[in-house]
């Protein structure tokens, strides 16, 4: 099956190897037999509700999210729509950030957002950064562990009765307060974690794979792959989490 994905604004919101997220969507896709097809899509390109089965925006700078945030706030109806359809999405950081109402910078200016989580984010005077370790919240495995790193002046606050992707067991999250890192919208997922955040999370990765393969018509399980790099990595950044002792 070829699974459609649609990368938005990959040269400008792509730190801490984002970018890397794609590569292990391309080789997990590949290890059971389907192919990733990744439209870029950057400012004024036409995006179709429904012509991908997965979208991804990785994280930036307040300089390069204020470029395109204009262009995504436009897209607004667009991504929600296709999320309701069932397309899969993974949005981290900054995406993350713009994928909620808005973002208000520390000079006060609004970045106006796409309104797909139901959030909104005000950056502090200070940076949040480090290793992070969540429990997960995704209903398929209680328990299950999701490990990153982060770093972001911005504080998400969710809306009441909006479902995080977990709980914070060691670092900061979402806001440094709420003990909630993330946001899910049905099979879109919004995450500050960066690092990049799939390779030490195959699980996660394949969530979405799932996902995205459901809605371009090719609904099941994926068979399991070995994982033991991905286990280790993920062991590897879980106890630097912890170390930092809960912040
Ligand atoms: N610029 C945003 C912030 O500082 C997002 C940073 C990021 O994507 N790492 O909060």
């Amino acid at each position: 099956m070829i699974v459609r994905v649609g990368h938005l604004y990959p040269e400008y919101l792509n730190i801490y190897a984002d970018r890397g997220n794609i590569a292990v969507f391309t080789r997990r896709a590949a290890a059971r037999g389907h192919e990733l097809r990744v439209d870029p899509v950057t400012l004024d390109t036409p995006l179709e509700p429904g012509s991908h089965d997965l979208l991804y925006v990785g994280g930036g700078q307040d300089r390069e999210q204020a470029m395109i945030a204009p262009d995504l706030a436009a897209r607004g109806d667009a991504i929600r729509v296709a999320v309701a359809g069932g397309t899969a999405l993974l949005a981290v950081c900054g995406g993350y950030q713009l994928l909620g109402r808005g973002y208000r910078g520390r000079d006060g200016s609004w970045l106006e957002g796409a309104a797909l989580f139901p959030h909104e984010t005000l950056a502090g005077e200070t940076r949040m950064i480090g290793d992070v370790l969540l429990e997960s919240a995704l209903d398929e495995a209680p328990g299950r562990t999701i490990a990153g790193f982060e770093n972001h002046a911005g504080r998400t606050v969710l809306d009441p009765g909006a479902e995080p992707l977990g709980r914070v067991v060691a670092g900061y999250g979402n806001d440094g307060t709420s003990g909630f890192e993330g946001c899910r919208v049905g099979s879109a997922i919004g995450t500050y974690l960066h690092g990049p955040l799939l390779p030490r999370n195959p699980e996660l990765a394949d969530w979405l794979l799932c996902r995205a393969l459901e809605h371009a018509g090719a609904p099941g399980e994926l068979e399991p792959l070995s994982d033991e790099l991905e286990r280790l990595a993920h062991a590897v950044s879980a106890g630097r989490a912890r170390s930092r002792g809960g912040r």
